[in-house]
């Protein structure tokens, strides 16, 4: 038995497998051998694998998002094909008597470095394909290939540190807890697993190398501990947690039904975050009054190519139906900072935080926000759809924002498809939104401050600095004066202002946050119940 301490992201109690994910540095290292036809052999083993895994991923996605979309896999089986690429690698192992896994990583590499500097742009996006075959084929030769991102079995993922776009592919029924080394609290990864519900602990200083996939592990978000291969007495005190925990979430259901109503009467409209469709039944479950944030960026996320107008639409429209009359908020795409897409070549920036991301994207490049734009007002249609614009610093992004719309509704007014007018508003997630927040409140019909971005942009600290964790203080009275004058200045013009940053979700300021004259409050849905306690608790 083996315990060690992180901190917790989120509270709960999880008992279970491990599949630890180890990174490719980890996995990859130069051995000489002695054999090299056995290599090449396990090149041909792993080969096989890699193969049947592309067909099942391609099977699924054929009847999940169709076959234009499924394709992708098809490519990367002919790619696994290539006799360039294989060549390649059996002559590495053959004339450097290498490994296998080094081989494979080492041609992906050089074959991806290849096709990134083509001129042609179709090539240029083939270098990921390249590195993620690739990467597979490690993984299989490896043996790691089962334990990869599609494991069966409920399971406790523990990882060096995993980003946004692994964690958006895992399917979250078989996800129990969350263990990583590095992390920050703030991080998209952690806000992901609190929209999910699942006990996470980051900052964990285990040597990976040490631990197996299979071994038995508690995590303990409570106490903010992770024990492997656990004594009987551990595990009998974890299931004693896991059921007081579910008795706990029990009595909240008593709640369901009930108004978000201050002992004196003030109604707060409690709305959940989510990150794609997925998410809409917890939303529900937890009987949130709406989607207060839907983070649209992650339907981008983990995949190959930009979704199509089409792909969006279908997921816009069954959120929006399944949500029937409540308000889905939906936030047009952040991608950028720690929510990196290969196929925006976006590049390597210095402080990609402070760099091209959200808005800006879609303003440099209106195609790809025209695309969304239709596809969100073709959705309008089947609910009560707003859109929110991300990282606004002016009211001119604003106006540009407009002019866009407009000609997308032009579009679509003259080739006859039907579309709502639906409310626009923006988050209040830069300080300059902040200080002109009384000429924006003029031009649109909402504000939802995006407490997250806030905080690391008043305090210079970044979100995803594990070691300025201890100094990341969204409690800070800046902070604090800065929402009182986001809600004064809505409420001067008639417009409403609501928190979908985590701090929506702080119980220790939801009296703070009334008193302030917030209007909504927009958490992950395993927070609805509990805030709507807290709200009916305060006089
Ligand atoms: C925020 O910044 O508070 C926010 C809600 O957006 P995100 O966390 O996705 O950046
Ligand atoms: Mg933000």
């Amino acid at each position: 038995m083996v315990k060690y301490y992180g901190k917790t992201v989120f509270k709960g109690v999880a008992i279970g497998p491990a599949v630890v994910l180890k990174n490719e540095e980890q996995q990859v290292k130069r051995r000489k051998v002695g054999n090299p036809e056995d290599e090449v052999k396990r090149v041909g083993e792993g080969l096989e694998t890699a193969q049947a895994q592309l067909q099942a991923l391609y099977e699924k996605a054929v009847v999940e998002v169709g076959e234009a979309s499924a394709a992708i896999f098809e490519v990367h089986q002919m790619m696994l094909e290539d006799e360039d690429y294989l060549d390649a690698i059996y002559n590495m192992i053959r004339t450097e008597q290498v490994n296998a896994e080094y081989a494979v990583a080492l041609t992906g590499d050089n074959f991806s470095q290849m096709f990134a500097g083509m001129d042609d742009d179709y090539m240029k996006a083939r270098a990921a394909d390249v590195k993620d075959i690739s990467n597979r084929l490690v993984k299989c030769i490896s043996g790691n290939g089962e334990a990869g991102l599609d494991f069966q079995e409920p399971s406790i993922i523990v990882a060096d540190d995993l980003s946004p776009s692994e964690t958006v592919q895992m399917d979250k029924e078989k996800i129990l807890a969350f263990v990583t080394v590095h992390g920050s609290a703030n991080s998209h990864t952690s806000i992901l697993a609190r929209m999910m519900n699942i006990p996470a602990l980051i900052g964990v200083p285990l040597d990976l190398a040490k631990v197996q996939s299979g071994m038995k592990v508690v995590v303990d978000g409570v106490q903010g501990e992770v024990i492997f291969e656990p004594n009987e007495f551990v595990c009998e005190e974890a299931e004693r947690k896991i059921k007081k925990e579910r008795e706990k979430v029990q009595l909240l259901q008593e709640l369901k039904g009930k108004e978000n109503v201050t002992l004196s009467g003030k109604e707060i409209n409690v709305y959940a975050n989510i990150g794609g469709i997925g998410d809409v039944g917890y939303a529900l479950e937890n009987d949130a009054g709406g989607v207060g944030l839907f983070r649209s960026e992650f339907l981008y996320l983990g995949r190959d190519d930009f979704p199509s107008e089409e792909e969006q639409f279908q997921a816009y429209r069954q959120v929006l139906q399944t949500m029937g009359e409540k308000k889905v908020i939906i936030r047009t795409l952040d991608i950028g900072a720690d929510k990196q897409v290969e196929y925006f070549n976006l590049g390597k920036e210095d402080n990609p935080a402070m760099g091209y991301r959200a808005i800006r994207i879609c303003l440099k490049q209106p195609e790809i926000f025209k695309t969304q734009l239709r596809a969100l007002l073709r959705a309008s249609v089947y609910g009560n759809l707003s859109i929110m614009y991300p990282m606004i610093i002016s009211t001119e992004e604003v106006e540009r924002i407009y002019a866009i719309v407009a000609e997308v509704k032009k579009e679509l007014a003259e080739e006859q498809i039907a579309f709502k007018e639906p409310e626009q508003g923006i988050m209040i997630e830069t300080p300059a939104a902040v200080m002109i927040s009384e000429k924006l409140a003029q031009m649109v019909d909402f504000f939802s401050v995006g407490t997250n971005d806030l905080t690391q942009y008043t305090l210079a600290i970044d979100r995803q600095n594990e070691k300025l964790d201890d100094f990341y203080n969204p409690h800070h009275e800046a902070i604090l004066s800065m929402i009182q004058m986001i809600v004064d200045n809505a409420h001067k013009h008639g417009k409403w202002a609501g928190i979908c940053g985590e701090l929506g979700a702080d119980l220790e300021l939801t009296e703070t946050f009334v008193k302030m004259g917030i209007d909504e409050l927009s958490v992950s849905p395993s927070m609805v119940l509990p805030l709507r306690k807290r709200i009916r608790e305060i006089d």
